[in-house]
This record gives C-alpha cells, structure tokens and sequence, in this order.
C-alpha cells in the first residue's frame, strides 16, 4: 500500500511518515501544493493524506484539481480548523475523509483502512492463489493452512505480489509500491526479499509459487 502525505509542516508530516511506516504502508511526502499535485498525478497511490492548510496550492484547490483530472484516489483531510464550513468545503471537494490535526494515530491507521476497504468495492478480503491465502484485515498468511510468520516488509511484498498475481512485476514497481519512489539504485534489496518469501512460503511445497523472469521481474502463480 502506498500513500502520499502532502503537508507542509515538516514534524506532522514525519510523525505520520513513521507512524504508517510502522505500520508496512510505503510513503512518500510532498510540502506544497503544486509538489503533490505533481506526486499525486505521476505516482500510482492507493491514498493520499492531505493537508487543507498548504503554501503554493491549498489542500480544498488541490483536491478539487485531481477529481477534475480523474484522479480517484481515496483522500483523507487533514485541517488544524474545527469548523463545520471547512469539513463541508473538504468534503465537496470529493475528499473521501476528514480529520482534525490533532488526531490519535489509532483513529487515524482506522480510517485508512476503512478508505482502503471502501476503495476495494467488492470488499475483498482473503486473497487466494493455489493454496495460498492472504488475510488483509487480520495480516494472516497461510499456505496449505499452516500459518507463515511474515516481517512486515515481507507482508507487503507478498500482498502486493499476489494483488499482481499472474501478470509480471518489475523491481522497480516492486520498489514503488513496496518501499518508496527513488530506490532503483538497491534494487538487489528486492531480490534478497524475495528469497526470504521463497524461503518461507515456497521451500517446503513440490508446487513453486513465486517465479523469476530473467531480466523481467517477477510472476505469482500456480
Ligand atoms: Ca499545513
């Protein structure tokens, strides 16, 4: 999962980076409107965290900008104001949801999620590839019904593989996706990780899962 934080107040934006860090999102930060707009128009995100309050282009243009540009994107709100007019203002703008800086990071992680399973429409959630299953609430993997213990680096790489599964991904939409944008230079990263998903998911079964295009990328299946 990969989310966007534009917010020009350096410490907000740190404290959210390293909270849904924590949390196996990957994140990339803009500090202006137009730096955003731009994030948010080129990279391929599943959420962007707005702030209302933002120097070139404010949070309300901002969104009114990428819904008039087709960009879907689930949007969340952020705005130091309480007011009734600036949540309405928010909203019609076609921001998905509000919240109020300062927030407790629990609500926040809540609410991401809640976008996340509202953006999945036909509310997806087990993923499955041969004997293979991926829990997207609970986070539990099992294959054949035993239960993998994944780091949660590992997590990600996996969901995003099977979210993938059957079509080629590259080391760089891996990077993208899984780690943050501008990492083409440790890609070998990605293979080292692969191994470990290897090593834990596909060791111990006759039928391999997880394949290697040379020169390509990767391929999920059966
Ligand atoms: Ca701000």
């Amino acid at each position: 999962m990969r989310v966007l934080i534009v917010e020009d107040e350096r410490k907000i934006s740190d404290f959210i980076k390293r909270g849904l860090k924590e949390d196996g999102y990957s994140v990339d930060a803009a500090y202006d409107g137009k730096e955003g707009h731009l994030l948010a128009t080129t990279g391929e995100y599943d959420l962007v965290v707005l702030d209302i309050m933002l120097p070139k282009i404010d949070g309300i243009s901002l969104c009114r900008k990428l819904r008039e540009e087709k960009i879907v994107t689930p949007i969340i709100m952020l705005t130091a104001k309480d007011s009734v007019k600036d949540k309405v203002k928010g909203l019609d703008s076609g921001a998905d949801d509000y919240l109020i800086k300062p927030f407790a990071f629990e609500e926040f992680l809540a609410r991401i999620r809640a976008l996340l399973r509202k953006r999945d429409s036909n509310a997806v959630t087990k993923m499955q590839i041969s004997d293979l299953v991926l829990d997207l609430m609970t986070h539990k993997v099992t294959r054949s019904g035993q239960e993998i213990e994944l780091t949660t680096k590992e997590y990600a790489l996996l969901e995003y593989l099977m979210r993938n599964a059957g079509s080629v991904v590259t080391r760089t939409m891996i990077s993208e996706h899984v780690w943050d944008v501008n990492f083409d230079t440790y890609t070998n990263v990605i293979d080292v990780y692969i191994n470990y998903l290897r090593n834990k998911i596909d060791r111990d079964h006759k039928n391999r899962l997880i394949h290697t295009l040379r020169g390509r990328g990767y391929v999920l299946k059966e």
